[in-house]
């Protein structure tokens, strides 16, 4: 960390300032320029308060040398994380697809769906039984008995389980029915919740907050890792934007950069990104070109009905036809589906 300090300040109160900015157990270095003191901080910064800091009467700016994410940082960490998870890998050579409804509606759908996509190319499926909707009379999902059916539906295909977790008190039954637990956009920066993740062994799928920077989302990740879960799954869904054609605005862009930071695998799910199911392809197609190692996909046996988010569901038949097409796509890519 560098500080610039204010035009005027004296050598008494440079001094003074580096012997408080020490009590933080770090050192502070001055230089004297002509005009203009900075002043070198090095050491372990991060129980530092950059607010404080920078409210003092001495400081101009304060310039961040070093991210304050270490655990999710490539720099310390430059092998690529595998999540293992069952059978499946994540983050290495093959691109997870993970499908299933917005919220599971019933065993049989569920049993339908899972044995659907799994002929697909599916190797995990998904499904909201804990739903955080916008209105309170929207349907909040089957809680228990929607992990339930998933619970069965695996039983029954082998494929593991992603799932929303909405509160810590909800982590007794995740531990039982759940393979994935799945932070969704709206609890990124839910740190009590965070804080408890990292105390269990499940891998963690940490959806971006839709109004949150690629650090915060990285300091997210640090939050369960730092609890000593390090299984986290990075998750690009879209952000807000002044764009109203898309639900939200797919940032590309965050996945080379989020591979580039970091060393976690980094999933996309075109579905909420588009918010309209013909534009799952696309999205899709753009996410694994650009370096995303899986794909989190809403697929309904009958979107039209579907109890949330119908207009962004694939049919199997749709999510199929969407696989044949990744497949090549992945070959190219170095990549296998
Ligand atoms: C979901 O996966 O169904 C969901 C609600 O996702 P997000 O948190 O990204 O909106
Ligand atoms: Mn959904």
């Amino acid at each position: 960390m560098i500080l610039v300090l204010k035009y005027g300040t004296t050598k008494e109160q440079t001094l003074d300032l580096c012997q408080w900015i020490g009590s933080f157990g770090v050192q502070a270095n001055p230089i004297f320029g002509s005009d203009t003191i900075i002043v070198g901080i090095v050491g372990d910064t991060s129980s530092i308060d950059i607010n404080t800091i920078e409210n003092d009467d001495r400081i101009e700016k304060v310039m961040k040398v070093q991210e304050p994410f270490k655990k999710a940082n490539r720099k310390f960490h430059p092998d690529n994380t595998l999540v293992k998870v069952g059978n499946v890998t994540i983050g290495g050579k093959q691109i997870v697809l993970a499908a299933g409804p917005c919220s599971v509606e019933s065993e049989e759908q569920m049993i339908d769906i899972a044995s659907k996509v799994k002929q697909a190319g599916a190797t995990m499926m998904r499904g909201g039984a804990f739903k955080p909707r916008t209105s309170p009379y929207a349907f909040q999902g089957l809680r228990a008995e929607g992990l339930l059916y998933m619970k069965r539906a695996r039983d029954l295909t082998g494929l593991p389980v992603v799932s929303e977790i909405t509160n810590p008190s909800q982590l007794e039954l995740f531990n039982e029915y759940v393979d994935i637990i799945q932070v969704g956009t709206r609890n990124m920066q839910n740190f009590e919740l965070l804080k408890e993740l990292g105390h269990c062994k499940k891998a963690i799928l940490l959806k971006r907050g839709f109004s949150n920077t690629i650090e915060e989302l990285l300091m997210s990740a640090e939050y369960i890792m730092s609890g000593g879960n390090e299984n986290v799954i990075l998750c690009e869904r879209g952000i807000r934007t002044f764009e109203t054609a898309t639900r939200n605005t797919l940032d590309i862009s965050a996945i080379p950069m989020l591979k580039r930071m970091s060393h976690l695998p980094v999933f996309v799910d075109p579905s909420h990104a588009g918010g309209i199911s013909w534009l799952v392809e696309p999205l899709s197609m753009a996410a694994l070109a650009a370096g995303a190692d899986g794909l989190i996909i809403e697929v309904h046996n009958d979107p039209k009905n579907a109890w949330s988010d119908g207009q962004q569901s694939l049919t199997p038949e749709a999510f199929m036809e969407l696989t044949s097409k990744l497949r090549p796509l992945a070959t190219l890519l170095g990549r296998e589906i």
